[in-house]
């Protein structure tokens, strides 16, 4: 590896997945610039990209295995784990172990964790922090189109007449994507743009209306936009006819949820004109993309609400066409990767369900009888499972979990209280590396080699450039070197990301003639390290002919047992927990522009923490006079679960009873107590995912 040239890799942040060139500099400085060659950003960087060479450390990583705090040998540390694992098992069954991994993990990675666990030990409880990014679109997904495919591209932003972003502030979250949609708006004019979202964020810069909606009630107002096309004649009924199923029920549930224009203004918190005027504009429009993000996923009516709008698209046959599209955008640089390989406890690798036929041909591909034959946990339910003492091993894979996940207090007590608990990671001292019986040095960005996908389905490599430190291997060798010494050598031979691929393609093959599934990346199979490397970005799936970028569902085929999409009757339910006298104010939280996650990397570099150097709770000035508070004022923000001090910031983006607080800071970064700390842990009943976005809470003066 020369020292001195460009290496294409891939962001390693957000799920728009952007092209980066990457060397080590004469001086030993990291340099990065934009890949013009890279379809997803065309050479553009945001703020958090052009930092990434400040972020590739000496100092703080972890370079070392250490058992109970003492350096080990890497090869005694994995076998440390493999007995404990082994014995954990053998005293108490398959299920008192569990995987907690990560979309920061290349799609190798998470191969490798969900064959051994799911495949050899023998069980499903594999959870991803995924889960609290995309899972209800995941189960949206599948209860409508039979198989988790986001059928959108970028591309198709830039030939919309009509985008709307629901629950998505992209212009933070997603900042290339953004700039995209922003150029295409200076380009043309005359398409419009909508955000659908409590807050007034920097996304409406470009707006041409915003409906800051009351938290929780979108499925009221996507019910309403069906109800109104339907009684406006706005349908697209051979499409209805010909590719869907479940339209008659879907669209009776709608008009009786939704009601009067003026009652679903009420329910919503809008003004009925902003409504009519967002209704008639979709209605109006043949070209729409509704791209949804965190505010519809985090949610405990979260696959609702990713249904509600799925049903407005196929009702107008506004999807599967250049510019027609629901776009559900990923959160995460590999979560699609992840749900490629399965690595959710409710999912199995290559987009294969549980199910009898399935599940054989899974068995015969890995060659094992041990299969796993149920889902496991999700995260939620697997923390409490470690607290309970039924998960007696856990090992978490590059991720924050008691940082990261609702109530977090209770997720430190469960791993304090669990007899063994793994950590691999490249940072040394997290929140969640303290509470490792082992910690096992995993390798960073730029030191390791795989792919991710973003999401858009575009598969992409992450390529090295710079020489491992220390003992730091990948997850992926990690993880084949317990295997094997848990007894699977045979299945766990791997020698190189390379070889994990070319199954991982394989894999997606299986059962292909059976046309149930779409995901399918079979060519790129039995590619040796060359031709690994020269794998060019390019969206699945991948035929004969090379990367197809059409529209998926085009031909409106769907991945259902009938072929047809499905309506799904919704209705909008109260939240899990609502507010009262004793908690008044719905607390929202959600990310910052120049920080990612728990600011494991991103709080390296001195440039990102200019944007924001704290944690600041946005009030409405409304809500803050009622309080008798200002600007700066120090509040104590409490729940029914939890306390902590934050500064407030007085917002009139903020709507009235709603504040909003940002993820990523840790006691290493603030004392004054983790957001996560309050939020609630409700969960949606489909995806098991947390409520990140509505939380009861109450503020006083400190
Ligand atoms: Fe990285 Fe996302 Fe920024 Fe692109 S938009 S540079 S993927 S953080």
């Amino acid at each position: 590896m020369s020292q001195q040239q460009w290496i294409k890799t891939t962001c390693p942040y957000c799920g728009t997945g952007c092209g980066v060139e990457a060397k080590v500099a004469s001086n030993g400085a990291v340099e990065v610039r934009g890949d013009a060659s890279h379809p997803a950003n065309r050479g553009l960087l945001c703020s958090k990209g052009s930092a990434l060479g400040e972020t590739v450390i000496k100092q703080g990583r972890l370079e070392h295995a250490y058992i109970k705090g003492h350096q080990e040998s890497l090869d005694k540390a994995l076998s440390y784990v493999a007995s404990r694992f082994s014995q954990t098992i053998a005293e108490h069954g398959p299920e008192s172990v569990a995987f907690y991994v990560s979309g920061q993990l290349l799609t190798e990675d998470y191969y490798v964790a969900n064959k051994l666990i799911k495949g050899f030990i023998g069980c499903s409880n594999i959870d991803s922090n995924s889960r609290l990014c995309m899972s209800s679109a995941v189960a949206g997904h599948k209860r409508a189109f039979g198989e988790d495919i986001v059928p959108g591209s970028y591309e198709d932003l830039e030939h919309a007449q009509l985008v709307t972003l629901v629950g998505s502030n992209l212009a933070w979250c997603h900042p290339i994507v953004y700039q995209r949609l922003k150029r295409a708006k200076q380009a043309n004019p005359n398409l419009k743009v909508v955000v659908i979202d409590p807050r007034r964020t920097d996304s409406c810069d470009i707006a041409d209306l915003h409906l800051p909606l009351n938290g929780g009630s979108d499925v009221a107002l996507f019910n309403g936009l069906l109800a109104y096309l339907s009684e406006h004649g706005k349908l697209d009924s051979d499409y209805i006819a010909q590719f869907t199923e479940g339209f008659e029920a879907a669209v009776a549930s709608a008009v009786e949820d939704a009601g009067d224009l003026a009652a679903l203004a009420t329910t919503c918190g809008l003004e009925p004109e902003a409504l009519l005027r967002f209704f008639q504009l979709f209605a109006n429009n043949e070209r729409c993309v509704t791209v949804f993000s965190q505010g519809v996923n985090q949610s405990s009516q979260g696959v609702d609400k990713v249904n509600a709008i799925i049903n407005s698209h196929l009702a107008t046959g506004k999807l599967g066409k250049l510019g027609a599209s629901a776009f559900s955008i990923t959160g995460q640089p590999n979560a699609m990767g992840g749900r490629e390989v399965g690595a959710l406890s409710n999912l199995l690798a290559g987009h294969l369900d549980y199910k009898p036929e399935h599940l054989e041909a899974l068995s015969g591909f890995w060659n094992t009888s041990n299969l796993s034959q149920k889902p496991g946990h999700k995260a939620v339910d697997l923390f409490d499972k470690v607290a309970k003492g039924e998960i007696k091993a856990i090992w978490i894979m590059g991720t924050n979990p008691a940082v990261s996940l609702p109530e977090s207090a209770k997720i430190r007590e469960a791993l304090l209280s669990c007899p063994m608990v793994v950590v691999s990671d490249c940072i040394a001292e997290t929140d969640t590396t303290r509470y490792a019986d082992v910690l096992l040095p995993a390798a960073g960005w730029g030191e390791r080699d795989g792919t991710v996908t973003n999401s858009e389905r575009m598969l992409s490599r992450q390529r090295a450039f710079v020489e491992a430190q220390g003992d730091t291997k990948p997850d992926w060798y990690l993880l084949s070197q317990v295997a094997q010494k848990m007894g699977f050598a045979e299945a766990f031979s791997y020698t190189s990301s390379a070889d994990i691929f070319s199954e991982h393609a394989a894999l997606s093959g299986l059962l292909a003639e059976s046309g149930e599934r779409l995901f399918n990346i079979s060519e790129l199979s039995g590619k040796d390290q060359q031709a690994f490397d020269a794998i060019e970005p390019q969206r699945w799936p991948v035929s004969k002919q090379g990367s197809d970028n059409r529209s998926l569902f085009s031909d409106g085929r769907f991945s259902t047992t009938s072929g047809k999409a499905q309506l799904i009757a919704v209705t909008n339910q109260a939240t899990k927990q609502g507010t009262s006298d004793a908690f008044p104010l719905v607390l929202n939280t959600g990310r910052m522009r120049d920080q990612w996650h728990t600011m494991t990397r991103t709080g390296l570099a001195a440039q990102l923490t200019s944007h924001s150097s704290e944690p600041l709770l946005e009030v409405n000035s409304q809500d803050a006079a009622n309080q008798g508070l200002c600007d700066n004022s120090i509040v104590s923000l409490s729940s029914n679960v939890g306390q902590l001090k934050v500064r407030i910031q007085v917002s009139e983006g903020q709507k009235a009873g709603h504040v909003f607080m940002p993820i990523h800071w840790t006691e290493q970064y603030s004392s004054d107590g983790l957001v996560s700390q309050v939020v609630d842990s409700s969960v949606d009943p489909l995806s098991g995912q947390p409520e990140s976005k509505y939380t009861p809470v109450k503020l006083a003066a400190w």
